[in-house]
């Protein structure tokens, strides 16, 4: 998530094209098992050792926080397009990257697309967003230099990674997915406003844009799971609700109080396509004490809460693709 007061950052146009990556290739789904912190329920698609493997590996000490344009955001950069390859996502432009012209940096979103099964539904899209970039190091707080950002935002970088998982081999979507991990959010939306606009001018059809943004931890004392930012903006959360068959989102004050919707990667799409563009997230300021600090680690994620939600938005996500009409829309 962006801090309330975004970063600007410079815009430079960066010719640099990097390379494509070649033929996706099926892998097995992994089968669940287990449970850690939170009980898993529903269909049980992801599992603790699933999150756990993708957390711990984009949380690490060895990517250093995952600044834009450093060698440490690379590697995360690496790790996800070869979950799309895995899984059978294909690149949406001519390769996975999609190079931002608004940061002084070489700086990469990363966009996988799976096309619909619907001859005339797959020209709709639906963007399932995270952003996988954090802030990098800080100055030592205990010998602890690195804002590993595990809840900001490995967290929703996985829960895109489970999704993608999940879809690419299972192909329950007749509307096309697009799958967008996005970079220097931290700088103030940069990744999300470069793509949404370019997106725009080649006149995607979008229907709506899902964002996962910290949903490592779980709500305490709520009646649902996640809330959604600009709850109040549209009928998102009924819909997501009646696929879910429970109260899965729900509408949380400080939200709204601090305007989230305007602090993260829905908005630019938001402003680009005026369509409900809506961010899902655990965070309430309150069940987690290390944002944007060097204590954002792995070990105090709930990787058991993380499968849930993944799970849960599964039947979620296929009711929204596979819907004849667009159900969702804004007030
Ligand atoms: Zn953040």
């Amino acid at each position: 998530m962006q801090g309330p007061d975004g970063v600007k950052g410079r815009v430079v146009v960066n010719e640099k094209t990097p390379t494509n990556i070649e033929t996706p290739i099926h892998t097995e789904s992994n089968v669940s098992t287990a449970s850690s912190k939170s009980e898993i329920s529903n269909i049980a698609f992801s599992n603790t050792d699933a999150v756990g493997e993708i957390m711990n590996f984009l949380a690490s000490d060895e990517l250093q926080g995952r600044d834009s344009g450093s060698p440490g955001i690379e590697k995360a950069a690496v790790f996800i397009e070869k979950v799309f390859i895995e899984n059978d996502i294909r690149p949406y432009f001519t390769s996975y990257r999609d190079t931002l012209s608004n940061f002084e940096k070489p700086a990469y979103n990363i966009i996988g697309v799976l096309e619909g099964t619907d001859a005339q539904l797959k020209n709709e899209f639906i963007v399932i967003g995270a952003h996988y970039d954090h802030i990098g190091t800080k100055s030592p707080i205990n010998g602890d230099t690195i804002a590993n950002g595990a809840n900001d935002n490995a967290a929703g970088t996985t829960t895109v990674l489970e999704l993608a998982r999940y879809f690419g081999n299972a192909k329950t979507n007749k509307r096309s997915l697009v799958f967008a991990l996005f970079s220097a959010e931290e700088k103030g939306l940069l990744g999300s406003k470069h793509l949404a606009k370019k997106l725009k001018e080649q006149k995607f059809e979008l229907y709506t844009m899902l964002n996962f943004e910290m949903v490592g931890v779980p709500l305490v004392g709520k009646d649902y799971l996640v809330y959604a930012s600009g709850y109040e903006r549209s009928n998102m959360a009924d819909v997501c609700n009646g696929f879910a068959g429970e109260k899965l989102v729900g509408f949380l004050p400080t939200a709204k109080e601090f305007n989230l919707f305007a602090r993260s990667d829905n908005f630019p799409f938001h402003n680009e396509f005026a369509v409900p563009s809506q961010t899902f997230s655990t965070f309430d300021f309150t069940n987690f004490d290390h944002y944007h600090k060097v204590g954002d680690e792995a070990s105090l994620m709930d990787f058991g809460h993380m499968a849930t939600l993944v799970n849960k938005f599964i039947p979620v996500i296929e009711g929204i693709a596979n819907a004849s009409q667009k159900e969702i829309k804004y007030n």
